[in-house]
């Protein structure tokens, strides 16, 4: 029997990655991890419990154990706490974390999930199996949203409750359990078995809590040293960040995470999706069309298919033709279907084509929430009436030049940002536009980056040169590849949004 048990220097035998026979880290690491996510998603809190109390039960600690012990994860759970708080304060690290790509994303989770593994806890990896929550999966899903979602939890429990323990319903199930091993060992003079396993399940609470601070603090420091040294995987994301007004490239980020991993099942008639019918839901689909076209199209119940039926009956079986209602496999932009991103709401507000995609051409300059100059009033007249002209510059002598935009995805965040401040739903887009324009026009004959400006302080305002120099100055210092702002986020606009633009 232990009087004090030291927890740096105790570690229990493995048990759990036996039982489930998981493969060893070191020689893959995905295979361990996957493993894992199966080994936690077939097991009960009960299941869990009962391996470790085949060789531990109550009897083995004493008060004093139970007291060091939560010393000891408030220490560790302070440590992530005060990482976490810095993160918080320095703010974007939200829309960093979800502008990175999954793979990254994912490289960090399980850095910080091996390094929990390393850490002082008394089963090591086996902690694993009482932790749910910290799997890749689940910390990735809805683009890493969750991830951000568990860090800002875990601070405001540890900051409302000491002990602070993460509530978890799936563990709690444990949480009264009396010993399954007591029938056998209670006339087991030698070993002293305890009835219950109270204490048994404390301990482990902790130890789980224990193991996801770790996981907390490792995974953090593995992020923030790719944001210090700007490692290849963050490098892009830094310069969106640094590039951009934070309102672009936090609308970027909630679009990337908030877009739909699976298209969603409607019924053809009344629109409903399986989740607004609840319990019970039973979809089916038109046979005719599925035997024939190999083309679902679904509906939520007899009376829906007998209702639509004289609509669908046109195309049945002969056509792929459905409503293409919003957020389904009919509708191109399902991505974004229920997103609240001001970007993708801009995207599907916009006119679409046949093939529903967005055109270029749609995003224009009207109508405007508030005054505009009178030159600026040109201006959107000019852009109104020339849909492919992407901006009109004026000689000296007044004789306008149609600036126009061959790269897509420079387009599309040139009249993205060109909307938003001729409209006026954001105060911001004017020096990025600037920026590229000046870049691009300051040599045509006739132009120069002087009469340039004069024209856009005509249009927006005297302090204009000022903002656009101060944008310059600042792009300059972070060193970007392609010269501007809007060039160098092409790329990354076009991965996300590449398919849903048309010219
Ligand atoms: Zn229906
Ligand atoms: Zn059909």
């Amino acid at each position: 029997m232990a009087s004090t048990v030291d927890q740096a220097a105790v570690q229990f035998p493995p048990l759990l990655s036996k039982k489930f026979n998981i493969t060893d880290i070191k020689q893959d690491m995905l295979k361990w991890d996957k493993e894992w996510e199966a080994a936690i998603a077939s097991s009960t809190a009960a299941d869990v419990l009962k391996e470790i109390s085949r060789v531990l039960d109550d009897s083995f600690f004493a008060l004093d154990d139970l007291e060091s012990f939560h010393l000891d994860l408030r220490n560790v759970q302070e440590a992530t706490a005060q990482s976490l708080r810095k993160i918080f304060h320095e703010g974007h690290f939200k829309t960093i974390w979800l502008l990175l790509d999954a793979s990254e994303q994912r490289r960090h989770i399980l850095e910080g999930l091996e390094k929990a593994s390393e850490a002082p806890t008394f089963w090591g990896q086996d902690s694993r199996a009482l932790c749910p929550e910290v799997t890749v999966s689940n910390l990735l899903s809805e683009g890493g949203k969750r991830f951000v979602v568990f860090l800002a939890h875990f601070l405001e429990v540890f900051e409302s409750s000491d002990p602070a323990l993460l509530p978890n319903s799936w563990w709690e199930q444990a949480s009264d359990m009396p010993n399954p091993w007591w029938e056998q060992t209670a006339h087991d003079a030698e070993r002293k078995r305890s009835e219950s396993t109270k204490i048994v399940f404390e301990v482990a609470s902790i130890n789980r809590n224990k193991f996801i601070g770790f996981f907390l603090l490792f995974s953090l420091a593995s992020i923030l040293h790719d944001i210090t040294h700007r490692s290849k995987g963050m490098k892009d994301v830094l310069a969106v960040m640094e590039n951009t007004g934070a309102y672009f490239a936090h609308s970027l980020a909630q679009a990337k995470s908030s877009l739909r991993d699976k298209p969603l099942v409607r019924c053809e008639n009344c629109t409903k999706t399986p989740e607004d019918i609840g319990q019970g839901a039973r979809f089916m689909v038109c046979s005719t069309c599925k035997s024939k076209l190999q083309f679902e199209v679904h509906y939520c119940s007899q009376f829906c298919q007998n209702e639509d039926w004289p609509i669908h009956k046109k195309a049945c079986g002969k056509k792929k033709v459905s409503k293409g209602l919003s957020g389904t496999k009919g509708d191109n932009l399902w991505q974004f279907s229920g997103q609240l991103s001001p970007i993708a709401d801009m995207m599907r507000d916009l006119p679409g084509n046949q093939d529903g995609t967005v055109s270029l051409a749609n995003i224009g300059v009207s109508p405007c929430k508030g005054q505009r100059s009178p030159a600026a009033e040109r201006q959107a007249k000019m852009l109104e009436a020339d849909k492919d002209a992407d901006y009109f510059l004026f000689t000296a002598s007044d004789v306008p030049v149609r600036f126009v935009i061959d790269d897509l995805g420079a387009k599309m965040i040139f009249r993205i940002n060109r909307r938003m401040f001729m409209t006026q739903t954001a105060d911001s887009g004017l020096e990025a536009v600037a920026e590229y324009i000046l870049k691009h026009m300051s040599e045509y004959p006739g132009l120069s980056r002087d009469i340039i400006l004069k024209q856009l302080c005509a249009e927006y305002g005297n302090n204009t040169t000022e903002k656009v120099v101060e944008w310059e100055r600042k792009s300059r210092e972070r060193g970007i590849g392609t010269g501007t702002v809007i060039g160098s986020l092409s790329k990354d606009f076009m991965k996300i949004f590449g398919h849903t633009i048309s010219n």
